[in-house]
């Protein structure tokens, strides 16, 4: 059977994750974005050649040329447009830069009952929370998106996105092959240039979870039994 997963993000991010996919998933690439010069110092997967062209549809391309399935849609990521953007996916992987589509990507996944990974880099660091049907999810740990800075703003260094977008794109394969030793936890990578190893975070779910709540297979049918911080 053919394994589909949706890229939201077709960025520095996307772009790692997307190309380490290629030969392991159909892919569908969404993102709203062109490709623009600032970008081609940390998205390795643009030329000077691709400037003023959609993202979704070049990386899909540079999947295609490396012998993958992809398909790019230029538009925004939204829980409304979710069934049209590659809704009967396996997995999606958020690869955004924005924290509302992040729990949008969350939330739809919870709601559907899909697997799905939450990717975020910022300046030295970032994380990769691993979603899984049944345990504590995103909103669990996070509750409601915050008024954070973005790369556009705050800055990213180039190395990072390839790391943490090369970790997304493991941990993507690993709940793939049915590989549940992250489920629901958060590995957050707070300094890249000094400590390579991630802090793993475990948590509960929480009781009041509104997303869980509505969750066709949900964490809160069980009793929470620990809050703990590894590794
Ligand atoms: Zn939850």
């Amino acid at each position: 059977m053919t394994t589909r997963a949706v890229i939201v993000g077709a960025g520095g991010l996307g772009g790692p994750i997307a190309l380490s996919l290629a030969r392991s998933a159909e892919l569908v690439i969404v993102d709203h974005d062109v490709v623009e010069m600032s970008n081609l110092h940390r998205q390795l997967q643009f030329t000077a050649a691709d400037l003023g062209q959609p993202k979704a549809v070049r990386l899909a391309a540079a999947v295609t040329a490396r012998g993958g399935t992809a398909r790019g849609i230029t538009a925004a990521w939204t829980p409304e447009a979710a069934e049209e953007l590659g809704g009967d996916c396996d997995l999606i992987i958020d690869a955004s830069d924005d924290p509302a589509t992040k729990f949008g990507v969350a939330d739809w996944a919870v709601a559907n009952g899909r697997l799905y990974v939450i990717a975020a880099a910022l300046r030295h660091g970032g994380n990769v929370f691993a979603g899984v049907p049944g345990v504590a999810c995103y909103r669990c740990l996070f509750e409601d998106p915050v008024d954070a800075p973005t790369c556009a703003d705050a800055g990213v260094l180039g190395p990072v996105v390839g790391a943490i977008g090369g970790v997304a794109a493991g941990m993507a394969l690993g709940l793939l092959a049915g590989d549940r030793t992250y489920a629901g936890a958060l590995l957050a990578f707070d300094d890249l240039r000094t400590v390579p190893e991630p802090r793993v975070v475990r948590f509960a779910p929480r009781p009041d979870c509104p997303a869980c709540r509505r969750a066709p297979i949900s964490p809160l049918a069980a009793p929470p039994v620990r809050v703990a911080e590894g590794p």
